[in-house]
């Protein structure tokens, strides 16, 4: 699952593991669970993560690898948040060869900027009047730096995928229900 911060990911990600089975392989939910346990790599990546920039490769990497490893990934997942850099998606692949795997489709998640940066204070707005903390990247500042990062880092994997064959694009912008039936279609067909 590919996109800018605020394009969906999560949210579809979440609807593909409860209709098919598929784990969602958050990096991103991963590292704030570390942070929340105070682990040694919750310590080493939190102030990272609060200011929006990318925790390094092998680090993301290292945490896939392990994960990859349940049994739960064994019949497949999705990968929500990662890869986030070229070298993220090279080790990737390398993963997946070992394990006899592979990608088979990367889901491009389209939304224009100036709705991320309305999605992503509405997140706030939403997680306070729930009574809940917001997520502390959620700030319009690391909002922007988050759009940076990805703009940088991130965006050009669409073109490293792309030339496997494997992007297919969604409106991001559409009602969730219809960004989640585009996503069904794509995997469907993928499957055929
Ligand atoms: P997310 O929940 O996917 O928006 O990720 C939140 C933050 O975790 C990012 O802004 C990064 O600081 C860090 N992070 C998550 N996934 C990765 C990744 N694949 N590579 C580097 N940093 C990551």
């Amino acid at each position: 699952m590919f996109g800018p911060p605020g394009a969906g990911k999560g949210t579809q990600a979440k609807v593909l593991q409860e209709t098919r089975g598929l784990p969602q392989l958050s990096t991103g939910d991963m590292l704030r669970a570390a942070i929340a346990a105070k682990s040694p790599l919750g310590q080493k990546v939190e102030a990272i993560l609060a200011k929006g920039d990318l925790v390094p490769d092998e680090t993301v990497v290292g945490i896939i690898n392990e994960r990859l490893n349940k049994p739960d990934a064994a019949k497949g997942a999705v990968f929500d948040g990662f890869p986030r850099t070229i070298p993220q998606a090279e080790a990737l692949d390398r993963l997946m060869a070992s394990r006899g795997k592979q990608i088979d489709l990367v889901i491009e998640l389209k939304v224009d900027e100036a709705v991320l940066l309305g999605r992503a204070e509405q997140r706030v707005k939403e997680t306070v009047a729930a009574g809940g903390t917001p997520r502390p990247d959620d700030t319009p500042e690391t909002v922007r730096n988050r759009l940076d990062v990805y703009r940088r880092n991130t965006a050009p994997l669409v073109a490293y995928y792309a030339k496997q064959g494997k992007v297919v694009t969604v409106n991001g912008m559409a009602p969730i229900a219809d960004v989640t039936a585009a996503i069904a279609r794509a995997l469907d067909a993928k499957a055929r």
